[in-house]
């Protein structure tokens, strides 16, 4: 089991480019620790594992067409990514999906587009070949090598290893470039970060995501997704719809409270003092604790007062 520790730098890079949440990041340890970190490899069902490292949880479909893999954490991480892969048939996967931009998804792309298709929706692209500036802090554009090869708008399909895998893009949630990936015949979905499983999410203001974006879009999950599918969030463990469907009724409900003091004209800061009731303290407990998500919330909300 990790520790908070590594779960806490498992995610930092994730959160270090947004200011909204800045204040909450403790020091920008995105490589440190890197030559600790043990990849552990789990079954989920039919042809797909599951990766867990530092980053985004990586899912793999292995079998007779070879690996495909979706997220690849961080450029250290690479030479352990592989040797994990190796172990389920190869090395070098022929594709990479990126979920959306971050860096603890992406960062190893430099690495995998070598010998790799990396394929992500256009808003992915655009992110990853732009250096942008955040409090100060520079974040570089990736080298082309880097860069999504193929993209889309929408999504596509890849037939591999006797499934479709469908790869469909979810707008304005996490960010605005995400993408829902469903392992049609093994029955397993990989969320990205739309899904942080048990736990408050991020919600990534600054690079298109939205509060209401991200409700609408697990709402819609929920009603499409097979009951007895096998879900791989963003972060935290392996999980199912029963645990989707509590976390879609957590974000309702808590972002109904937020709102309800917002219409009363309640500053952020009173808000924050009221805080949510004690059933919801579990969910604040991961990265994103209790008065950051209000003020996700209040900053989504203020941004677009329609939504
Ligand atoms: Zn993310």
């Amino acid at each position: 089991m990790r520790s908070l520790l590594t779960y806490f730098l498992l995610i930092v890079f994730c959160f270090s480019s947004i200011s909204a949440h800045s204040s909450l990041i403790k020091g920008n340890n995105k490589h440190k620790n890197t030559q600790d970190v043990v990849i552990k490899t789990e079954k989920v069902a039919g042809s797909v594992y599951v990766l867990f490292g530092q980053g985004g949880n990586i899912g793999v479909s292995a079998g007779k067409d070879g690996i495909l893999i979706i997220d690849d954490q961080f450029i250290n991480l690479a030479d352990k990514i592989k040797s994990a892969l190796k172990d389920l048939g190869s090395d070098t996967p022929r594709f990479v999906f990126n979920t959306h931009w971050h860096g603890d998804h992406t960062g190893g792309n430099p690495i995998f587009g070598q010998n790799s298709i990396i394929i992500a929706q256009e808003n992915v692209r655009k992110r990853l070949s732009t250096d942008s500036t955040r409090r100060g802090q520079q974040i570089k554009a990736l080298p082309p090598v880097g860069l999504p090869m193929i993209t889309y708008g929408q999504g596509l399909s890849i037939h591999f290893n006797g499934e479709e895998i469908r790869a469909v893009h979810f707008p304005n949630g996490h960010t605005d470039g995400d993408t829902i990936i469903f392992f049609t015949g093994s029955n397993v979905v990989h969320l990205g970060d739309d899904f942080f499983a048990g736990k408050f999410p991020f919600v990534d203001l600054e690079s298109g995501g939205s509060v209401s974006g991200l409700i609408q879009n697990i709402d819609a999950l929920t009603k499409q997704i097979p009951a007895d599918a096998k879900l791989i969030p963003g972060h935290g463990a392996v999980s199912n719809l029963n645990d989707l469907k509590t976390y879609h009724q957590t974000l309702v409900e808590t972002t109904g409270i937020v709102r309800k003091q917002m219409d009363n004209k309640k500053s952020l800061d009173e808000i924050k003092k009221t805080g949510l009731p004690a059933k919801y303290k579990d969910w604040g407990t991961g990265f994103i604790k209790t008065d950051a998500w209000i003020e996700t919330i209040y900053k989504s909300y203020s941004l677009n007062m329609k939504k």
